[in-house]
């Protein structure tokens, strides 16, 4: 039994360095994507719930690897916070995501996602700033998208941070709500305009009476603060009619439109009602 245990753990050590040696080997490349163009970014429609028209998209990095094909950001991300490559990842993705939205008629807003690690990096709000002013996108059509990973870092910076996105007229939002801990107190402390539904609560809603109500009291307490609500993750005409029901004001999902390459997103502006 004795020498099974150590055979088995000599298993677990060799799998264990293969993931590592795995993970380098997927961060060197990650850096050769970004220095090769091998990164796009894609483009999900945001909607009115009421009138079901675009309001705008959401940036999505996409990576098509050489050997390995498409890989996912929720794969490659995560590594490129932890190597900091996230930083020039980061200012790439709003650089192109600003440039290309620029293009778009003058009302479409252009959500871009914004990881803990780009607010632990010290000149973001100067580099935002930099990029809006290079490409000539108007601040308030662009928003951008935080998860609670932001706001347990350092809160007086974050706070800062955030305030000097305000005053130049960006829009902030709350992604994932409902996923993390005490999301409630960051609303009163942050200035959000929106919160983004997790998309697990919108998935159960139609056979789970508990996700139902929680929707329903994320809407309610959007619209007495004031802060515009988004359901993620619509997938079905039922949800669409629930939220449609409860007043919601935005929605995004596969239903509304899937995350569309660069030109695809103008045949959809020229045909802006969806359902
Ligand atoms: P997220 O910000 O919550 O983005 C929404 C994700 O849900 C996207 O996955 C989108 O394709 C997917 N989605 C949208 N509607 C539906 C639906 O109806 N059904 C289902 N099953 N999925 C839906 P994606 O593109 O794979 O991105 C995953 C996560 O990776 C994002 O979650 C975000 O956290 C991160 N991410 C993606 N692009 C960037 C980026 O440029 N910068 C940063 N920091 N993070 C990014
Ligand atoms: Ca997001
Ligand atoms: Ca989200
Ligand atoms: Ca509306």
């Amino acid at each position: 039994a004795k020498s099974a245990g150590r055979g088995t753990f000599r298993f677990f050590e060799a799998q264990m360095d293969m993931r590592l040696q795995e993970r380098r080997l997927l961060e060197r490349d990650l850096r050769q994507a970004l220095a090769t163009n091998q990164l796009e970014v894609h483009y999900q429609p945001l909607v009115d719930c009421d009138q079901v028209k675009v309001l705008g998209f959401e940036a999505l990095v996409r990576w098509t690897h050489p050997e390995r094909g498409s890989i996912s950001p929720a794969e490659f991300i995560p590594l490129a916070e932890e190597s900091g490559l996230i930083i020039p990842l980061g200012a790439w993705v709003l650089r192109t995501a600003c440039t290309e939205a620029a293009a778009w008629p003058d009302d479409k807003i252009i959500a871009v996602n914004l990881s803990p690690a780009q607010f632990r990096h010290a000149d973001l709000a100067r580099e935002v700033l930099t990029i809006l002013d290079e490409t000539g996108l108007p601040p308030h059509r662009l928003e951008l998208e935080i998860t609670e990973g932001v706001l347990i870092d350092d809160t007086d910076r974050t706070l800062e941070t955030l305030n000097t996105f305000k005053e130049a007229g960006v829009r902030i939002s709350l992604d994932d709500f409902g996923t993390g801990y005490s999301s409630l107190s960051y609303l009163q402390r942050f200035p959000f305009d929106k919160i983004k539904i997790d998309r697990s609560f919108i998935w159960e809603m139609e056979k789970n009476p508990d996700s139902m109500s929680i929707v329903r009291a994320v809407i309610a307490l959007g619209r007495s603060l004031r802060i515009t609500v988004t359901a993620e993750g619509v997938e079905t005409q039922e949800q669409l009619a629930l939220l449609q029901n409860e007043q919601c004001d935005q929605a995004q999902g596969f239903l509304l439109g899937r995350p569309l390459p660069l030109r695809d997103v103008g045949k959809l502006l020229a045909e802006p009602r969806l359902t």
